[in-house]
């Protein structure tokens, strides 16, 4: 009788469909930490995040200005003239970097890196202005060719997807999350997110860090089904003199770029959010407000050096 019953309970066990529950991890990546949440069913949670892991890992490989023999390092070390053929998705990155300097009018350059590189936030060091008048800056020294393939033309320039990849990554994690039939998701690598579906039936609070206090949340905005990213002067910085170096540079003039402190963009796409919180940061309040009152399903918040906040017309409602 016994023996019955627990067979009974150990068949009901198998019976009853597998618990839902939250699975959350965070991690080191692409040089930040990177913050994965989601609701699921079944056993193959930790798959799933691992799946995450491991795309953010290869998109670190291939893009990384640091790591020697990544595509992105191989362009960079590119002869003057010589083609380069591309993968899909760094020809990809390049033309979704490129529209977003014509459409910033140069405010967004990944050839930044030609002032960015002679930066070193640890260390507190920032060029003179005799090294930025040498730094070769500008989308016109790449072309990109009709035949897919790539070249420079000018030995000294290089670039740096910092203020876009990391939004493409979000892209390619949600993806890999709907393909495992995720609904309910939120994600984050630094100051970049997604939010999928709802938090236990409710929309997701998502909070806009304050500029000057790492522990404080200045807004929450409740969201669904969106990317969030915020760039911030806070993120790579040092203080010389009382002045502010950090890593957001206006290509114009190789320094540190604005009036703001923080700029936070809302759009469906993480790449596009993430390119459009640096551009906006370096166009400042009244180019950058306009810039996002004139782009569709595109929100900006924007944090200014006194902490005052401004929202793009589709927040306040008008
Ligand atoms: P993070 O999450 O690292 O703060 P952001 O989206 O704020 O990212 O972008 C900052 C990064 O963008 C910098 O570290 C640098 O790699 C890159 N960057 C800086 N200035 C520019 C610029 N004017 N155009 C394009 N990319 C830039
Ligand atoms: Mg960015």
């Amino acid at each position: 009788m016994i023996m019955r019953s627990s067979l009974l309970i150990l068949l009901l066990c198998l019976w009853l469909p597998a618990q839902a529950q939250w699975q959350s991890d965070s991690w080191d990546s692409m040089g930040t930490r990177a913050t994965l949440e989601f609701w699921h069913q079944g056993n193959h949670g930790e798959d799933i995040t691992e799946a995450v892991r491991q795309e953010f890992n290869r998109i670190e490989q291939q893009l990384s200005p640091w790591i020697e023999d990544s595509e992105l390092a191989r362009f960079n070390q590119l002869p003057v003239g010589q083609k380069f053929s591309p993968s899909d998705e760094f020809r990809f990155l390049l033309e979704r970097s490129s529209l977003y300097s014509t459409t910033s009018n140069g405010a967004f350059d990944i050839t930044f890196a030609g002032a960015g590189r002679l930066y070193n936030y640890r260390t507190a060091v920032a060029p003179d202005d005799a090294a930025l008048q040498q730094a070769v800056i500008g989308m016109q020294h790449i072309q990109l060719h009709e035949d897919g393939s790539i070249s420079k033309d000018h030995p000294s320039v290089q670039i740096d997807l910092g203020g876009i990849a990391k939004g493409y990554a979000i892209d390619r994690a949600v993806a890999i999350l709907q393909a495992h039939d995720i609904d309910n998701a939120y994600l984050s690598l630094g100051g970049d997110s997604y939010v999928l579906g709802q938090r236990d039936g409710r929309l997701w609070q998502v909070g806009i860090r304050h500029p000057r206090d790492s522990q404080a949340v200045a807004i929450t905005l409740p969201l669904t089904d969106i990317a969030i990213s915020t760039s911030g002067d806070y993120e790579r910085f040092f203080v010389r003199d009382g002045e502010h170096i950090h890593h957001i540079l206006n290509p114009r003039t190789g320094k540190p770029a604005g009036d703001v402190m923080s700029v936070t963009v809302l759009t469906g796409r993480g790449i596009d959010a993430d390119a459009l919180s640096t551009t906006i940061f370096v166009m400042g309040i009244k180019k950058g407000l306009a810039l996002a009152n004139r782009l569709a399903d595109v929100s900006a918040i924007i944090i200014d050096l006194n902490g005052k906040v401004y929202y793009s017309d589709d927040l306040t409602g008008q």
